[in-house]
């Protein structure tokens, strides 16, 4: 028989790989922008019509491209900007992959016109749908002018799906306040057909903050400053009595570059709080530097998501830093709102301050033996509020626990006859963790870093990453509630309302279903917010914004189209915002708990998003490096 597999041809590559970094006009804005500043350009103009449906461009006056380089940056995995794996860790610019500029020219009619500064002549490039149609010399100013015309020319199903133009205008007006925030030392315009929509001249950072959102933003404003060994905290967060309804002007940036925090969102709201109006926001507008080497931004082409070392610590120093200056600046104690003081502390804010999540595990929990296992379940719900899931009836089936003996005893007799199998495997089970010792209370795990739990085993030595492993445990309880659909909420003593701009309202009515199946009770949705009346029994209230926060970022790329995904992405979100995180230290119990808690999970190997949650180490491993 005839070979079936092929090489799919570059231009099908490409247009395949548009989908995922262009969604909408806003993306073609974004990745234009961002090269523009990788570019060193002093000065940028974008230039939109019809909310960018018909043209995008960007012109720079950056550092242009010689006449190979205008060629070569429309093929795929063409980049300038790293050679070697190891620069992934020292980013200092926007762009690193080198798909932007192959993709767009894909799906689009481009123009490039482009030229170095000592260059007497620079180069005219035309392409559509990833064909090249013209090459020129050409008397050019120094820098870069893309031209991006007819968006989805070439799929029409995909120039369908846009939105209206307000709407997609909106999404550009996104994405050009966070790259102007991000650079007050580049101008900026933009233009709107034919109308100037802003001129941002280059200027201090709350200037630049100032003509981004309106002259009148400037009293409102409070400076924040702290400068640790893991981070440098700059910006500004508004004074609570302009706090405003709506999320709009929420801004973090972590090396320049603007990113989504649910986690981080928190830690500003924690230094609000009792200070602000029941469901108000703060704007802020917050400048983080760390060191390039302590995140990892190589999540995805289009994510503005981004992962820390050392989230705990970061959670805490922001918290610090603008209570401090919302303190400093007097404004924190003097507000009072007229709240009814009955109505006012235990319920709302209970739990803003200890933010951090916590292990939920029923503690006198033992996975190795049936029975024990068992009554845990059937206990279970009825612990604290926020405890590890009525609902959550895992069955510890011995085929669960095949994967554990076969990953943390390979030297052991397997016999292969079934009857004698599920003895086995108790037996195995039963004897990794000595039953005896914890009883006795002598201390069986260990955490080191605040990172890792170690834990002796039969065979040696086990190591868990705390993070992973808590989100494998939490995310296979939010799925076993969703699936069986037997979540259980809590009622909230106080309707919770909270404010979403429209796209993301959108997307919170199409996840209602699905949250619905989490535990959450919806009382309402209106064009701007929701009003929710029962939350998911494992989260508490004080976590609500961030999960919900963490839910929308994570669906940037569209909702998954039928119900099963639906609820395997919530789940992995949940599981992401709620776990503990790495930085965190953990009492003897709760590390107990965490390590059977992931023992007794269906697929305790990986984490949801297929990261190893723990290793072994054999004692043949640990004698090998001490025979040298
Ligand atoms: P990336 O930004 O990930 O490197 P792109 O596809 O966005 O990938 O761009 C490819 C390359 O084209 C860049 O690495 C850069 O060398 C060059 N380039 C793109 N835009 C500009 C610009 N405005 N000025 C100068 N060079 C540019
Ligand atoms: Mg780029």
């Amino acid at each position: 028989m005839s070979s079936i597999i092929q090489l799919l041809p570059d231009h099908v590559a490409n247009q395949i790989a548009a989908g995922e970094v262009v969604q909408r006009p806003a993306s073609v804005v974004k990745e234009l922008l961002e090269n523009a500043v990788d570019a060193n350009a002093t000065d940028i103009k974008l230039i939109i019509k019809d909310a960018g449906k018909s043209l995008v461009q960007v012109i720079d006056n950056g550092k242009g491209m010689n006449v190979t380089d205008a060629r070569l940056c429309f093929e795929r995995h063409a980049t300038s900007k790293i050679r070697h794996a190891e620069d992934l860790f020292s980013l200092h610019t926007k762009g690193f992959r080198g798909e932007a500029l192959a993709s767009i020219a894909a799906i689009a009619h481009v123009e490039m016109k482009t030229k170095q500064d000592q260059e007497e002549l620079g180069t005219q490039i035309v392409i559509e749908g990833s064909k090249f149609v013209s090459q020129e010399s050409a008397v050019l100013p120094k820098g870069t002018s893309f031209a991006v015309k007819n968006l989805f020319f070439n799929i029409p199903a995909r120039r369908n799906f846009l939105k209206s133009d307000t709407v997609e205008y909106r999404h550009i007006i996104d994405e050009f306040q966070r790259v102007a925030l991000a650079h007050p030392n580049i101008h900026f315009t933009f233009y709107h057909n034919g109308s100037e929509m802003y001129n941002l001249p280059i200027s201090t950072s709350r200037q630049r903050v100032v003509n981004v959102f309106s002259g009148k933003t400037n009293e409102k404003l409070v400076p924040v400053q702290e400068d640790t060994e893991i981070v440098t905290v700059e910006g500004f967060v508004s004074k609570p009595e302009f706090a405003k309804k709506n999320r709009g002007e929420q801004f973090f940036f972590v090396n320049d570059r603007f990113i989504k925090s649910g986690y981080l969102h928190h830690a500003v709201m924690a230094a609000y709080d009792g200070i602000l109006k029941d469901g108000a926001q703060p704007s802020y507008f917050l400048y983080l530097s760390v060191p390039p080497n302590s995140i990892d931004i190589n999540i995805h082409p289009t994510k503005t998501e981004i992962k820390f070392d050392d989230e705990s610590a970061l959670y805490a120093i922001l918290r610090a830093s603008i209570k401090h200056s919302l303190g400093q600046f007097n404004v924190a104690p003097v507000l009072d709102f007229e709240r009814d003081a009955n109505l006012d502390t235990p319920y709302h804010y209970k739990d803003l301050e200890g933010a951090m999540p916590t292990i939920q595990v029923d503690s006198t929990f033992n996975p190795f033996s049936d029975d024990k296992v068992n009554k845990h379940y059937a206990n279970s719900g009825s612990g604290s509020s926020s405890g590890s899931g009525s609902g959550y009836k895992k069955p510890a089936s011995t085929a669960s626990w095949e994967s554990l003996y076969v990953g943390l005893k390979q030297e052991a007799d397997f016999t292969t006859e079934s009857t004698e199998f599920s003895f086995e495997s108790e037996e195995v089970t039963g004897s990794l963790f000595n039953d005896e010792e914890v009883e006795h209370a002598v201390q069986n795990v260990y955490q080191i870093h605040k990172k890792y739990i170690v834990s002796p085993i039969k065979s040696g030595m086990v190591i868990v990453d705390q993070q992973r492993a808590h989100q494998r445990v939490l995310y296979e309880q939010f799925l076993t509630n969703m699936t069986v659909h037997q979540a259980s909420s809590q009622q909230l003593l106080f309707p919770l309302n909270l404010y979403f701009s429209s796209s993301e309202m959108e997307l919170i009515d199409e996840l209602k279903l699905s949250l619905v199946n989490t535990g959450f009770v919806f009382e309402d949705t209106n064009d701007d917010h929701v009003v929710i009346s029962g939350i998911p029994v494992n989260v508490t209230e004080s976590e609500i914004s961030m999960v919900l926060e963490q839910l929308l970022g994570d669906l940037q790329e569209g909702i998954p189209e039928n119900s099963f995904s639906q609820n395997d992405t919530i789940a992995k979100s949940m599981a992401k915002s709620l776990a503990v995180k790495t930085g965190t230290s953990l009492t003897i119990k709760e590390q107990e708990n965490l390590v059977n808690g992931l023992f007794a999970c269906k697929d305790p190997n990986v984490s949801p998003f297929q990261k190893p949650t723990f290793i072994t180490m054999r004692v043949e491993d640990i004698d090998k490096k001490f025979a040298v």
